[in-house]
């Protein structure tokens, strides 16, 4: 037979089509360079203001040394879970990193933070239980919490009215006369909001929380290494970080390597080692993302640590006073985050249709910038944008590259 005649083929066609008649497709780009400020995409040279590695680790001598020296000593292969063939040192090491690092009793490292979301969030709960998440959480908690069974209650974007309602329900569901066990009530969110950029306010969902006896999930994804005196978290700048019974984040992004973790008490890591189905049922990570990583929390907890996380937030600050200049602003439209809040290293510059918000990031790239067009189901449909991501290796003419391209291509 003919596969390229089959049915099969030919639905997939005629939904690709689809895609691409809605200005949702999406392709994937040869990169042939490390990580960085600069890269080499289908060999064009591009500033990149699209990477979430905000304290520019991804491509430092500091993580390249410590997981070369990892595969020298333990080899590349995991060869099984981590409960099979046993534990590599350097995962060990890492848990041990992370828990000193947050403060916590325990960590456990996953394959990704997806996988640390899913995993951890099904083994938790199920259909019994009671999820409540904001609107806007990324994609990997939504599919834990489908996972997991629970009802699932999504409160508005922020908002501690609608949070405290559901809140309630919750907690009248628990106090019913019902033959079925009390269900255990979960509230998740991000910290710093993925494609927005803002920030939760984590005080008060703490108090709600704790009021109707709640326990909270927080995803720390894009705030890991950047808020905080220690450089925790958002959970640590707001002082509540020992009222989250479940913090989770990933190794990817400011740590600069790859996996996911979930930090807490012992009881919590115990648990997770004994139910959490995406770390029992899949191969150790390679231990050298492991060492990597080890080796970034080490180095953002140092004084250098320290400085380049400063310089992350000077470059924030030089381009958010450099769009404010040329007008961005304008471009603004939603009311999650306005340029002049300036709260993090996720600028969205929101264009709203998808075609249009192509276009702009083909003109960009035409500059020599590469800052692609996020589109549903990434956001919302109708609220395409660029998001605008800057790191601390980014250097003080690059951001003026970036400022005169926009001057020129945004209808300022
Ligand atoms: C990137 C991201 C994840 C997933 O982490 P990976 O390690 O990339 O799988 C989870 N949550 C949020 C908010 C993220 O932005």
């Amino acid at each position: 037979m003919d596969l390229r005649k089959s049915d099969f083929i030919e639905d997939l066609n005629h939904r690709l089509a689809a895609i691409r008649a809605e200005g949702l497709y999406r392709e994937l780009r040869p990169l042939n360079s490390p990580q960085g400020p600069h890269i080499q995409i289908q060999n064009q040279s591009l500033v990149n203001f699209s990477s979430n590695d905000y304290l520019g680790l991804a491509n430092d001598p500091l993580l390249r040394i410590a997981a070369s020296q990892a595969v020298d000593r333990y080899g590349v292969g995991g060869g099984a879970s981590r409960l099979i063939c046993g534990t590599f040192t350097p995962h060990d090491e890492l848990e041990q990193a992370l828990a000193s690092f947050k403060g916590t009793e325990a960590a456990l490292a996953f394959s990704s933070g997806y996988t640390a979301a899913l995993g951890t969030i099904s083994a938790l709960l199920g259909k019994n239980d009671i999820v409540i998440i904001d609107k806007l959480v990324h994609a990997c908690i939504i599919d834990a919490c489908r996972l997991s069974g629970a009802s699932l209650r999504v409160f508005a974007h922020n908002d501690l009215h609608d949070l405290d309602e559901i809140l309630r329900w919750a907690d009248g569901q628990k106090t019913k006369d019902s033959p079925t066990p009390k269900p255990r009530v979960l509230v998740v969110t991000e910290s710093v909001f993925s494609m927005d950029g803002d920030l939760a306010p984590l005080v008060e969902i703490v108090r709600l929380k704790e009021h109707y006896g709640a326990w909270l999930m927080v995803d720390e994804a894009h705030a890991t290494g950047l808020y905080g005196t220690r450089r925790r978290g958002w959970a640590e700048a707001c002082g509540v970080a020992d009222q989250i019974e479940i913090q989770m984040g990933t190794l990817s992004k400011a740590i600069g390597s790859a996996g996911g973790y979930v930090c807490g008490s012992r009881s919590l890591i115990d648990f997770l080692v004994n139910r959490a189905r995406s770390f029992i049922f899949s191969t150790s990570p390679i231990p050298a993302s492991a060492a990597a990583a080890t080796a970034a929390i080490g180095f953002i907890q140092s004084p250098c640590g320290e400085q380049r996380c400063l310089q992350l937030w000077q470059r924030v600050d030089q381009i958010t006073k450099g769009l404010i200049k040329c007008g961005v602003k304008k471009l603004v439209i939603g009311t999650t985050h306005e340029i002049t809040r300036q709260s993090g290293a996720i600028i969205p510059l929101l264009i709203g249709d998808e075609l249009k918000a192509m276009n702009v990031a083909s003109a960009l790239r035409a500059h020599g910038i590469l800052i692609p067009a996020i589109r549903y189901p990434t956001v919302a449909r109708g609220a395409a944008r660029l998001r605008l991501t800057i790191s601390a290796a980014h250097t003080e003419a690059d951001i003026s590259t970036l400022l005169e391209a926009l001057s020129n291509i945004l209808p300022c």
